[in-house]
């Protein structure tokens, strides 16, 4: 007998993943058992609406909220925690103030047995990606905040996980600068192929970056559907502005903002 090779094992997988907070008389079915798979090197964005369970999800994937019902594995591992396999990027970046930006990228690798030398060139290298090389020396203050975000993910980069978990992180900036960092990020997923999981309640840029778009309802929150996004990469601005490009984000607005509720008092 010969063992046959799971050729498509998944990166990440939600097996009936679910989970409820107690409240008074009770308890809140934040998650309602999701089940998904996320292949390895592939790029999955998450929308839905405000409360559907996206950050829950996320971070049951990151270990840092345990699923009260079924599991979720990482390369067929249950996660047992946060690991530097998976790097996780929030929509705040949390900067030290009193670091350089190679200081702040430099953190990250402080508890991994490194030189000197090699941590200093594998945070130059994850600067070089996000295109802060001309600030390396700059101080979080004087940098806009998509320069200070860029430094948050080149931080993520710099320890080099399997894995990356963003939630919302372009949130909170201005949409040209979002517009350009979603295209730096697409440009360094090509490049490294890592395995992307990103949240955003924005349509046009789950739908930008995804091969798939995995859409949300809420009361319970609970997967909705999984659109594909049949489109090739690079994705450029003129695919931005296409027919094609129109037809599938329309689709996926539809399914977020039309939802069947499955809870009729809601
Ligand atoms: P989203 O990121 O889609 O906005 P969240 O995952 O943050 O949604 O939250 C999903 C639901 O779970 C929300 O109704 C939220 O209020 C609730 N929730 C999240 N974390 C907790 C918690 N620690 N205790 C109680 N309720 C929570
Ligand atoms: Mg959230």
């Amino acid at each position: 007998m010969t063992d046959v090779p799971t050729l498509t094992e998944a990166k990440i997988s939600f097996r009936e993943a679910g989970k409820s907070f107690p409240v008074k008389g009770g308890e809140f079915t934040a998650l309602d058992r999701v089940s998904l798979d996320v292949a390895d090197r592939e790029f999955v964005t998450v929308v839905g609406p405000s409360g559907c369970g996206k950050s829950t999800l996320l971070n049951m994937a990151a270990g840092l909220v345990e699923p009260t019902t079924g599991r979720v594995l990482v390369d067929g591992d249950a996660v047992r925690g946060p690991g530097p396999e998976r790097g996780v990027i929030f929509q705040q970046y949390a900067l030290f103030p009193w670091l350089t930006v190679r200081g702040n990228v430099e953190f990250g690798l402080k508890l991994r047995s490194l030189s000197a030398a090699e941590r200093r060139s594998r945070a130059d290298r994850a600067i070089e990606l996000v295109g802060l090389t001309d600030f390396a020396d700059a101080l979080p203050k004087t940098l806009s905040g998509g320069m200070k975000q860029r430094c948050a993910i080149a931080r993520a980069y710099a320890v080099d996980p399997e894995v990356l978990l963003m939630d919302e992180p372009f949130g909170a900036l201005d949409a040209l600068t979002r517009v350009q960092l979603q295209d730096q990020l697409l440009h360094t997923w090509t490049r490294e192929r890592r395995t992307v999981m990103f949240v955003t309640h924005d349509v046009d840029e789950a739908v930008y970056l995804a091969r798939r778009v995995v859409v949300m309802a809420a009361r319970p929150g609970r997967v909705h559907r999984v659109v594909d996004v049949d489109l090739p990469y690079p994705r450029t601005e003129e695919l931005r502005l296409s027919a094609e490009f129109a037809q599938i984000r329309n689709e996926v607005w539809h399914s977020v903002y039309h939802q069947p509720s499955a809870d009729p008092s809601a």
